[in-house]
């Protein structure tokens, strides 16, 4: 069912999420763009502007590796000072009522984090952009310590002490998707009451296949963004409305 206007989608979610034992929210990008935070993604985003540096070429090419950061800093100057919007509130207030035993996402800006879901309950298919991790040992980074370096070395990208690279730890293209948080991701997909997808197209895979697991384990499906997705006729209840209005209601300070 495809809600037809926004006090409708407000009750209807409401009864199917005090209906649900176990609500497992699924979010993307459209949960943070009244952060400020562009879709990347979206005709006209800055991903077709400036194609995305794919994973082999920062491995083999000192000069992306540069690049790379050169633009993660343009985006911090842009961004970093983006706070967790209604969407995000709405959910953290369903992770601290008991609903959400945890929550995945494919957005990579920590804006569930901020606002209040612990770090071990948001499960990240596409990494976090806040900081960085050396490619070798691991060895975590944090972003004005590899700016300050960046810069005093005349824009390159340090590496860390073992001789690995340092980048932000997100999964670029051509990059494995996390093992962990992928089963993981099964998992809480397979074993919840209701699924919620929030603001994601739904088309970037294997990410997008969660939806079909939760509705294949018996879970409601509501589907909560701008545009039409591929899954809106299976999905129990749709909602085109802006995701800030649906999901305000839900926020318990
Ligand atoms: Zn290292």
């Amino acid at each position: 069912m495809i809600a037809p206007d926004l006090p409708t989608a407000i009750s209807s979610l409401r009864d199917l999420i005090e209906e649900a034992q176990v609500v497992v929210p699924f979010t993307g990008a459209g949960i943070s763009t009244e952060c400020g935070i562009p879709d990347f993604r979206s005709p006209g985003g800055i991903w077709t502007k400036n194609r995305p540096i794919p994973f082999d070429a920062f491995m083999t090419d000192q000069e992306m590796r540069d690049e790379s950061w050169r633009r993660r800093f343009a985006m911090e100057d842009q961004f970093g000072g983006a706070k967790p919007g209604r969407g995000h509130r709405a959910l953290a207030s369903l992770y601290r009522a008991g609903k959400v035993p945890a929550l995945i996402t494919q957005n990579i800006d920590n804006l569930h984090q901020a606002s209040g879901i612990e770090a071990k309950d948001v499960v990240e298919l596409h990494g976090n952009t806040t900081y960085a991790t050396c490619l070798e040992c691991g060895e975590r980074y944090e972003l004005p310590w590899v700016r300050k370096k960046f810069e005093a070395a005349g824009s390159h990208a340090p590496d860390c002490g073992c001789g690995g690279y340092i980048k932000t730890a997100t999964v670029s293209f051509g990059q494995a998707m996390p093992v962990e948080a992928m089963e993981r991701a099964e998992e809480l997909a397979r074993n919840c009451s209701l699924f919620l997808a929030v603001g994601s197209s739904l088309v970037v895979w294997p990410a997008a296949g969660f939806p079909l697991t939760a509705k294949r384990a018996g879970a409601t499906l509501v589907i909560i963004n701008r545009e039409p997705t591929d899954f809106d006729d299976l999905a129990d209840l749709v909602v085109r409305d802006d995701i800030g209005d649906v999901l305000g209601p839900f926020i318990v300070h």
